[in-house]
């Protein structure tokens, strides 16, 4: 067998980080009666999401902090908005960081692909995502079952797609690249990164977005995996 180490990207991979997400705004925007300044959810969501994104790509190139993150993209629909509600912006900020890792969905196949593949090879996740937050999805969800070693970028100090953050994964676990596949829904982050190290990889492209990008495998679904592993 060629491979023994299957690197799986967390959020948006495993764990369906938009459902999970869009399930604790909704949860907050009504117990913290954002209608009072907003006139419906899709209105509030709509603002933030245009501005959570580009905090995001701030965020990876390291201009902003990760606190500076999570207040800004809150605050934002309430300053667009004309409202000076920083207090409201930060609870809302802070419930949830604390709720949305605690809410357990997972992506189409998550649980069948990883039944499928545990036997065969040694599992690890590979994320970017909070260091306080990714563990408590794992077990929340119940993923954690299914893993070895799960490499944060906090801990290794710095984010997919550089170089090192693969180089580090790799050594750690003893093993050599050919020995390792990369399985992720970021082009940018896990792809690239993979590529760039000279890593196999499967891009799991979800959602069917056209692109040029070339890529080593891609999929829709996760089951399609048994076809590659
Ligand atoms: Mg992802």
């Amino acid at each position: 067998m060629k491979y023994q180490h299957i690197l799986f990207d967390l959020d948006h991979t495993l764990w369906d980080f938009h459902t999970n997400s869009m399930i604790t705004l909704r949860e907050l925007f009504r117990e913290l009666e954002l209608k009072h300044f907003f006139k419906d959810f899709d209105l509030f969501f709509n603002l933030y999401e245009e501005n959570n994104l580009r905090l995001w790509s701030e965020y990876r190139k390291g201009l902003i902090g990760k606190k500076e993150l999570n207040f800004q993209r809150f605050y934002y629909p309430f300053k667009v908005s004309g409202y000076d509600e920083e207090e409201l912006a930060r609870k809302f900020a802070g419930e949830y960081v604390k709720r949305s890792p605690l809410k357990t969905e997972l992506m189409p196949g998550a649980v069948e692909i990883l039944e499928y593949l545990k036997p065969k090879y040694n599992l690890h996740i590979i994320t970017n995502g909070f260091l306080e937050v990714q563990d408590v999805k794992l077990k929340k969800s119940g993923l954690d079952k299914y893993f070895e070693r799960v490499f944060i970028s906090e801990l290794i100090g710095v984010q997919k797609p550089d170089v090192y953050f693969f180089e580090y994964v790799v050594k750690s676990l003893n093993a050599s690249k050919k020995e390792c596949m990369v399985i992720g829904d970021s082009y940018e982050a896990d792809i690239i990164g993979a590529k760039n190290f000279g890593l196999d990889h499967i891009f799991y492209n979800s959602t069917r977005k056209k692109h040029n990008n070339s890529v080593m495998y891609e999929i829709s679904h996760l089951t399609e995996i048994k076809d590659i592993l």
